[in-house]
């Protein structure tokens, strides 16, 4: 291969490997990163999200996280790429493509769910990296009617149902 055939191939790799660069420019972005923040700190501690997620994927200015605690199943939370606390801290076309990410996942959840609704809740008092949960909710079934607790704490899955529920809800985000 010569220099001018290694330029094309370099050329070529925003179309071939677009989640790696997604990654690097998230890591270059970054405005602020907070070393405690389990968002922040996937890659570099995975064990801060693994506390509470399983990170199943990035979305175009997100990850899309299974929350572990399933009580409601099919509870996911999509992060925003930055330790941003509030929606105002963003630009509007970054709101707008943090919006069609929580559309996505929601699409996904009631498809390869089919829950009665799903609820969405931003909060973050502590945490103060944008983040949104969103939680199916079944009819006549846990707090069906009413407000989701952040963790009831009530059902864990073991890892082949975490995985098995992954796998259903990236085959249903295509
Ligand atoms: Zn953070």
């Amino acid at each position: 291969m010569d220099s001018s055939q290694i330029l094309i191939a370099q050329a070529y790799i925003p179309t071939y490997d677009k989640g790696m660069l997604f990654r690097k420019e998230k890591k270059e972005n970054f405005e602020m990163k907070d070393t405690n923040c389990a968002y922040c700190m996937m890659e570099e501690n995975p064990s801060l999200v693994a506390a509470f997620g399983i990170p199943i994927c990035d979305l175009s200015v997100s990850t899309l996280i299974l929350f572990k605690e399933q009580s409601h199943p099919g509870r996911c939370i999509v992060a925003y790429k930055d330790h941003v606390s509030e929606v105002i801290h963003i630009t509007p076309e970054q709101r707008t493509a943090f919006m069609e990410d929580i559309a996505k996942a929601a699409n996904a959840i009631h498809k390869a769910f089919q829950p009665n609704k799903v609820n969405y809740g931003a909060y973050g008092d502590t945490g103060c990296h944008l983040h949104m949960h969103l939680v199916p909710k079944y009819k006549d079934e846990f707090e069906w009617g009413g407000v989701f607790e952040m963790n009831p704490g009530r059902k864990t899955l073991t890892d082949a149902e975490y995985a098995e529920m992954i796998e259903k809800i990236k085959a249903a985000l295509d």
